[in-house]
C-alpha cells in the first residue's frame, strides 16, 4: 500500500523532530575563571555543567597558554570570559577558534566599568603604569550589578546556541536574580552596622564590592598581585598602618608576602584572607551568593572587631 503525499510529508516531519530531538546534545560550556564559572553552572541547571579553564593557584593575570588549555578552549563551544585586560593569553588563541562562540564580558551591554584612574589619584605605583589592568578595573565579577549583567548576556548566548533549552536558561536567569536580591539586601545590612576598623587589601581588586556595598578600603599593596610593590608604595603603606591604629589586611591565598607581616609587625592588625576567585566555592544552587556573601562576612566581621582593652583608655592618638 502507497503513503499518500500527507502522510508521507508528516513521517518525513516527525523523523526530522525525532533525530533533531534525539541530537540535542547540550552545548560544551567553559569559562576562563572561576567566578564566571559559578554564574554559568547556577544558568544551566538541569541542562549540563559548565567547566572552568584555570586551576585553582594560578592568576589570570600572569596565567600563559598551556597545551592542555588549548585543547580545553578547542573542544568548547561557548566561551565565557572576562576581556583582554584580564586573561592577555587568551584574544590570540580565541581568534583562531571560528567554530567556536566566545563572549567577553567587559564588552556586555549595560557592563559597569570602573576607570583605573580613579585609583591612580590616591596610589602611586612605583612601576609608574598600571601593568596589565589596562584603563579599565577588570574584576567586573565583584558586583552583584555587574554579575546581573552578565547573567543576562551569557543566557542570550546560551538560547542562541541551544535554543532547545531557552525556557530552562530564562527560568534560571529569574531564580539567579531573585537570589542576587537577597544577597545584596543581607550585605547591605552586614555593611551598614559593620565597625569602623580601616582595611587594608593585598591587590587593587575590590573596586566593584566597594561600589556595590559602600566599602571603603583604606589601601592596597599592588595594583597586579604578580609583582613586587615598590618601596615608595610600602613605605605609604606602613604609615597608613600605623596612623590607623587597628586595622584589618587581608591577604589572597595563592599570596602570603613576608611585606606583610613585617609591615604589621608590632601593630594592632589582625590579617584575614580574602578570595576574588571563589577557589573554595563549590559551583552549584546560589554558589555566586555564597561567594559574595563569604567576602562580605570575612570583610565586615573583621571591622566589627572589638578594640583591644590595652587601647581602649590609652591616650596613643
Ligand atoms: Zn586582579
Amino acid at each position: 500500500m502507497q503513503f499518500s503525499p500527507i502522510k508521507r510529508t508528516l513521517q518525513a516531519v516527525l523523523l526530522l523532530v525525532a533525530s533533531a530531538a534525539a541530537g540535542a546534545e547540550p552545548p560544551e560550556i567553559l569559562t576562563s575563571i572561576k567566578p564566571l564559572q559559578l554564574i554559568a553552572q547556577e544558568l544551566t541547571e538541569g541542562v549540563t555543567e559548565v567547566d572552568v579553564l584555570l586551576k585553582p593557584g594560578s592568576s589570570p593575570h600572569s596565567h600563559s597558554l598551556k597545551p592542555s588549555d588549548a585543547r580545553k578552549l578547542k573542544s568548547a563551544d561557548v566561551i565565557f570570559w572576562v576581556g583582554p585586560s584580564m586573561e592577555a593569553f587568551l584574544p590570540k588563541i580565541l581568534g583562531g577558534l571560528k567554530d567556536t562562540k566566545s563572549v567577553a564580558m567587559m564588552e556586555a551591554h549595560g557592563i559597569n566599568l570602573r576607570s583605573m584612574e580613579e585609583d591612580d589619584n590616591h596610589i602611586h605605583d612605583d612601576h609608574g603604569h598600571a601593568h596589565d589592568h589596562d584603563e579599565y578595573d577588570p574584576h567586573i565579577w565583584l558586583s552583584t550589578d555587574n554579575a546581573r549583567v552578565m547573567a543576562k548576556a551569557m543566557v542570550k548566548t546560551l538560547v542562541s546556541v541551544d535554543p532547545a533549552n531557552k525556557k530552562q536558561y530564562e527560568k534560571n536567569l529569574e531564580v539567579f536574580g531573585q537570589r542576587l536580591n537577597q544577597a545584596d539586601e543581607d550585605n547591605l545590612v552586614k555593611v551598614k552596622t559593620a565597625g569602623t576598623r580601616p582595611f587594608f587589601v593585598f591587590h587593587n581588586a575590590y573596586g566593584y564590592l566597594e561600589e556595590q556595598y559602600g566599602f571603603q578600603v583604606a589601601g592596597f599593596f599592588t595594583t597586579n598581585p604578580d609583582y613586587q610593590p615598590g618601596a615608595n608604595h610600602l613605605v605609604q603603606l606602613q604609615e597608613k598602618l600605623q596612623k590607623a591604629g587597628s586595622a584589618c589586611i587581608f591577604r589572597e591565598p595563592q599570596f602570603q608576602p613576608a611585606y606583610i607581616d613585617r609591615l604589621s609587625e608590632g601593630l594592632d592588625i589582625e590579617v584575614g584572607v580574602l578570595d576574588p576567585l571563589a577557589e573554595d566555592i563549590e559551583p552549584g544552587s546560589d554558589s555566586y551568593a555564597r561567594f559574595i556573601n563569604s567576602m562580605v562576612d570575612t570583610i565586615t566581621d573583621c571591622l566589627q572587631e572589638p578594640l583591644p582593652e590595652s587601647l581602649l583608655g590609652s591616650s596613643a592618638g
